[in-house]
């Protein structure tokens, strides 16, 4: 769609309205905004852009963001892996982790069942969960998933798989309303869900 019949800058306004929560109008003001931008903070823009392409991955153990095998989460030495908060996304570690409450280890499923959007379990990473808890040295799985219905439902789907796998698993209390999502819940709010999570 021409906005301003330049091609550079119509071009740029296109590929900015393809990111979430950007509208033509926001979309045209960062244009705009870059345009008027020093050439150094174009290009350490667009570095920035292709380096997180180029020197991400997802972390062997639990998939979370990457710049090694594995996260920086996974590779400290101080946290406790015999417990493993499972989430449905990145955004939700990096919620969780901005809570300074949680010591333990994550694993990130990459949705929730969804029998509507044709979401099922061999999509999510439910296989990978569980040969970690067949591993061993797991005490405790704590489910924080969002609190929609397919949230719910896959919460309880994974505490039947894990019923018989000598782990307590647990899930995060109440306090965060129907619906929400941890990344736009307080901080305060996701510290008290995990003190006061509950025995499935
Ligand atoms: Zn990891």
């Amino acid at each position: 769609m021409a906005e301003f019949n330049i091609p550079s800058l119509d071009n740029l306004i296109n590929q900015l309205s393809k990111l979430p929560g950007i509208g033509r109008k926001t979309a045209q003001r960062l244009a705009i905004f870059i345009l008027k931008s020093p050439l150094d903070y174009a290009e350490s823009l667009t570095g920035a852009i292709v380096d997180i392409k180029q020197n991400t991955r997802m972390c062997q153990r639990c998939f979370n963001i990457a710049e090694g095998d594995l996260c920086r989460v996974c590779a400290d030495a101080h946290r406790d892996t015999g417990m493993i908060c499972v989430v449905e996304d990145v955004v939700d570690v990096l919620a969780i982790e901005s809570a300074h409450e949680y010591q333990g280890v994550y694993h990130v499923l990459g949705g929730v069942i969804s029998p509507l959007a044709g979401v099922g379990v061999g999509d999510l990473r439910i296989r990978e969960l569980l040969e970690r808890v067949k591993q061993g040295g797991v005490r405790e799985v704590l489910l924080a998933l969002n609190l929609s219905t397919e949230g719910e439902a896959t919460m309880i789907y994974l505490s039947q798989l894990l019923a018989n796998q000598n782990v307590e698993v647990t899930r995060i209390a109440h306090g965060i309303p129907m619906g929400s999502h941890l990344e736009f819940v307080d901080q305060t709010t996701i510290s008290r869900a995990i003190q006061g999570r509950r025995k499935i």
